[in-house]
């Protein structure tokens, strides 16, 4: 009984992401979905990746949050379209949360569109939003073990960001192991480097940005 109805509902998310998939295809947009553990650092990402192509390049945000609306005012600060969407507390985004938001940003004045979701490395993995790429997000204060723990995401990423590397002095973080756990499941995948607090590495992240417009 229960089986059946998880299985209805990725049928159900299965099409609407390729609605979604459509949509951003019509429009000519590239999204990203940034799945990561809460704290990790994917707002500061995509601040910095404003900060740096605002003016070039057509961004919007969809920030989303079990609660609150502060990531999305950090974003607004930045002036940029941005939609809040507030699970009330589920764990993951879905597709058809993703449509009713692609409405109210008018994606069609998009270039590049950022996609937060809810911070958890397990559900997200398995709700296809109809993107264009994932990009798995560890801070370095996380430690090491994230991507054999969870290895779906590493797997199904197109590049892993690794944040927060001005720390590493501070913390037992083995960035071999690290690397050697992201390839093994995931041999091309990209690993950038970035500190966005001292900028570190932030014109790698863009620069990977600029390349799949
Ligand atoms: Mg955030
Ligand atoms: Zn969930």
């Amino acid at each position: 009984m229960e089986i059946k109805v998880v299985k209805r509902i990725m049928e159900a998310n299965e099409q609407h992401a390729e609605v979604v998939r459509r949509r951003l295809r019509e429009s000519g947009v590239v999204a990203l979905n940034l799945i990561s553990a809460p704290g990790s650092g994917k707002t500061s990402l995509i601040e910095a990746a404003i900060r740096e192509l605002k003016g070039r390049v057509r961004i919007g945000v969809i920030e989303g949050d079990p609660d609150t609306t502060r990531d999305a005012e950090r974003i607004a600060r930045l002036d940029v379209p941005v939609v809040q969407i507030n699970t009330e507390g589920g764990c993951h985004l879905e597709a058809t949360m993703v449509l009713r938001a692609l409405e109210e940003i008018e994606v069609d004045n998009l270039q590049l569109l950022f996609i937060e979701n809810v911070g958890n490395l397990v559900c997200p993995v398995v709700f296809d939003l109809g993107e264009t790429y994932r990009v798995a997000v560890v801070s370095a204060a996380e430690g090491h073990d994230k991507p054999a723990k969870y290895p779906a995401l590493f797997r199904t990423a197109q590049v892993t960001v690794l944040n927060k590397i001005d720390l590493m002095p501070y913390l037992d973080f083995d960035e071999e192991q690290f690397t050697a756990d992201v390839r093994r499941l995931n041999p091309e995948i990209p690993i950038l480097r970035v500190s966005c607090r001292t900028g570190e590495g932030v014109s790698e992240w863009t620069e990977w940005l600029l390349q799949r417009l």
